[in-house]
């Protein structure tokens, strides 16, 4: 399988080329950091229930230690591939050094459907890529985390294994654990939050404030989009629209989200078959190009391209999902005046309190809610300030001022440490 033929892999790539041209930045530093630092391949067999034994394709891509160890979720997806996952783990290397974080970029994935798994067969196949990929991950290597189709349960048995390996009991080695067993309080909610607030930052600039004016339509309603969404509402924002990938359900007044936070996490329902009075069913790509204020994608990547990116109409896009956008449909929709909150930005509180989670780790001393989230909103706050100068700075979209906020730090270390052997 190549390594660069996936869309994202390509819109990556050119945003790096974009950025690089936009600051004049080295080009020996950029010809590094086209390239993943190390990607491992490995095959996971497990027994299924029935009995028979059933191979699956896993990944663990370390793109960046430049900064720190690696830092990257884990993703159970049909669509994992080495070439996706390597894109990721090049996002992760950029977010991470936007936020200023001491971490370098890392993905992992299985390709699997996990809703045709049971509970067992997802613990076997846990066990066996954690076991796999053991030798290259650790708290002071690479520290996996929870993405697509993977979740606290899914960290708490790596965490396990890795520690039934080594011997002892290892929090630092994965971090979106729960709570009693090393997590951090507002983890889970830490990626969606951060997504809210970079909202109010873009509403701030505009100097327009959150009400029930503002419609927002989610696509993705999972562990970044619920928590996204209930912020938001909180606020007093109106949220017309939801989906998962079985479909979208659409209320011109606002859905009720706390009764459809339930459905789908502790009922486990699906949105196509979500049945209330006001609520209808739409389909992803109509959601899509629904006249609201804000859009957040925040499911999977290349789901707005130059094949509908003429229908969208929100005036504010969220990329709370990594790479939601092409890059036709980044330089249609921002030449058009759309406000694009980057996703190393937008969807990079994940990240920030899956930090704090390893710091409290490490020093065996834990924080209260009320200290994570201030840091997590003064450091992206500082962030966000920073892309907008960026992009004023160089006349760029704002997508490009990341980059460039970001590949300016990376440039910086990659030079104090120089090229090893010299
Ligand atoms: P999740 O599995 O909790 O939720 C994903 C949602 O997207 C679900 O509602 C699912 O049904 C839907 N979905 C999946 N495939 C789809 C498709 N083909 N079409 C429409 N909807 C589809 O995953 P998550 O953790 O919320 O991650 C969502 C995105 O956010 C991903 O791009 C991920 O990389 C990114 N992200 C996640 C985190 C995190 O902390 N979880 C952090 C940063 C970025």
């Amino acid at each position: 399988m190549p390594l660069y033929h996936s869309q994202l892999y390509k819109d990556s790539l050119s945003q790096l080329n974009t950025a690089a041209k936009t600051m004049n930045a080295d080009p020996n530093i950029v010809e590094r950091l086209r390239y993943p630092k190390r990607a491992i391949q490995v095959s996971i067999p497990i027994r299924l229930d029935d009995g028979t034994v059933k191979t699956f394709e896993g990944y663990r891509v370390q793109h960046s230690m430049t900064l720190g160890p690696g830092k990257g979720g884990i993703r159970f997806h049909p669509h994992v591939d080495l070439s996706e996952t390597t894109a990721l783990a090049m996002l992760m290397t950029f977010k991470c050094a936007l936020v200023g974080l001491p971490l370098g970029g890392a993905k992992g994935g299985i390709k699997v459907d996990p809703n045709l798994l049971s509970r067992q067969e997802l613990q076997a196949l846990t066990r066996r890529y954690a076991m796999e990929v053991g030798p290259f991950v650790g708290p002071d290597k690479d520290i996996p985390a929870p993405d697509i189709g993977t979740d606290r349960q899914t960290m708490a048995w790596f965490m396990d294994t890795y520690s039934q390996i080594n011997g002892y009991a290892s929090h630092g080695v994965v971090t979106g654990k729960p709570i009693s067993i090393g997590g951090s309080l507002g983890r889970e909610a830490a990626t969606g939050k951060g997504v809210a607030y970079c909202i109010n930052f873009a509403y701030d600039k505009m100097d327009k404030k959150i009400d029930q004016n503002t419609t927002i339509a989610i696509h993705g309603f999972g562990k970044v989009g619920i928590p996204a969404a209930i912020d938001l509402a909180d606020q007093g924002a109106r949220i017309v629209a939801v989906s998962d990938y079985t479909g979208a359900v659409y209320c011109e007044q606002g859905l009720n989200i706390a009764e459809l936070q339930t459905y789908v996490m502790k009922s486990k329902g699906l949105l196509k078959d979500y049945e209330r009075p006001g609520v209808t069913k739409i389909t992803n790509e109509e959601l899509l190009s629904l006249d609201v204020s804000v859009l957040i994608p925040a499911a999977i990547d290349s789901v707005i391209t130059k094949k509908n990116m003429e229908s969208v109409k929100a005036k504010i896009i969220a990329e709370g999902a990594n790479g939601p956008l092409t890059k036709e449909a980044i330089k249609f929709l921002s030449d058009k005046g759309v406000f694009i909150i980057p996703d190393i930005l937008c969807n990079a509180g994940g990240v920030i309190v899956s930090y704090f989670e390893w710091v409290q780790g490490l020093a065996h001393f834990f924080w209260d809610e009320d200290q994570i989230n201030k840091t997590l909103h003064t450091i992206l706050k500082n962030s966000f300030a920073e892309v907008v100068k960026k992009a004023e700075h160089y006349n760029c979209d704002m997508k490009t001022a990341a980059m460039c906020a970001a590949l300016g730090k990376l440039e910086a270390a990659m030079k104090l440490r120089g090229l090893f052997p010299g």
